[in-house]
């Protein structure tokens, strides 16, 4: 088996650790015999929907996001609900995430629009959401979600999308609904930096198991020790109800 990876703007959309994704993600890959191929796809390079089985998305300021948005309209956004469609997993994090929405509306400046993959808007307040974050996620076997948050943007899902988790602490999507992050399919949104997927072995292998299924079928991932992966998430957790 071998698992391609697109990572999604790595220059521009990679803050608070969120290559750590794409690590992770790829060892736990490669600790199972996997073959990974990573390749960066940013500013005008056209995407094949068929070619990827996961494209990770990270955050960034919205200064980066203007290019991005803009980079996003039109054959490369289509190409990317394509690829959702045809059950590639994408896991986009905090601005990332934000532009896979309708719309993103900066505190200062024009709107950026999204691509409209996941029913949501995004519209930035006068606070920023800082801190350690713990959730409840909404998939079956994953438990708690621990991580960090740094974001003015509020989210407000629509029907079309179903939240990640509900928020034990932090802001979430938007420091009103209690709910936290986006779920269309075989997409994830989050406002969970970190990076996230190091200390959440469960969810990081969810979508391994998913992004594998793309091309390879129903996959069982063979268990792995995780005892420093759950230490990990254990303290992160703690200090997180220390701290907020
Ligand atoms: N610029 C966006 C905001 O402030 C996203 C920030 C981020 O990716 N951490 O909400």
């Amino acid at each position: 088996m071998d698992l391609r990876i697109a990572f999604l703007y790595p220059e521009l959309m990679n803050i608070y650790g969120d290559r750590g994704n794409i690590l992770a993600l790829s060892r736990r890959a490669q600790w199972r015999g996997i073959d990974v191929q990573v390749d960066n796809v940013s500013i005008g390079i056209e995407i094949d929907p068929d070619f990827y089985d996961f494209y990770f998305f990270g955050g960034g300021q919205d200064k980066q996001q203007i290019a991005v948005s803009d980079d996003l309209q039109g054959p490369k956004g289509d190409a990317l609900k394509e690829a959702v469609e045809g059950g590639a997993v994408i896991l986009s994090v905090c601005g990332g995430y934000q532009l896979l929405g309708k719309y993103y509306r900066p505190f200062d400046g024009d709107d950026l629009p999204g691509i409209g993959l996941f029913d949501a808007h995004t519209e930035a307040g006068n606070t920023r959401y800082i801190g350690n974050v713990l959730i409840d996620c909404a998939i079956p076997g994953v438990g708690t979600i621990v991580a960090f948050e740094n974001h003015s943007g509020l989210t407000f899902l629509g029907p079309g999308c179903a939240p990640l988790g509900k928020s034990i602490i932090g802001g979430g999507n938007n420091g009103k609904d209690g709910t936290e992050g986006a779920i269309y399919k075989t997409a994830y949104g989050c406002y969970l930096h970190g990076s996230l997927l190091p200390k959440n072995p469960a969810f990081a292998d969810h979508l391994l198991s998913q992004a594998l299924a793309r091309r390879h079928g129903p996959v069982e991932l063979h268990p792995l020790d995780n005892s420093l992966e759950q230490l990990a998430h254990t303290t992160a957790t703690s200090r997180a109800r220390e701290t907020r």
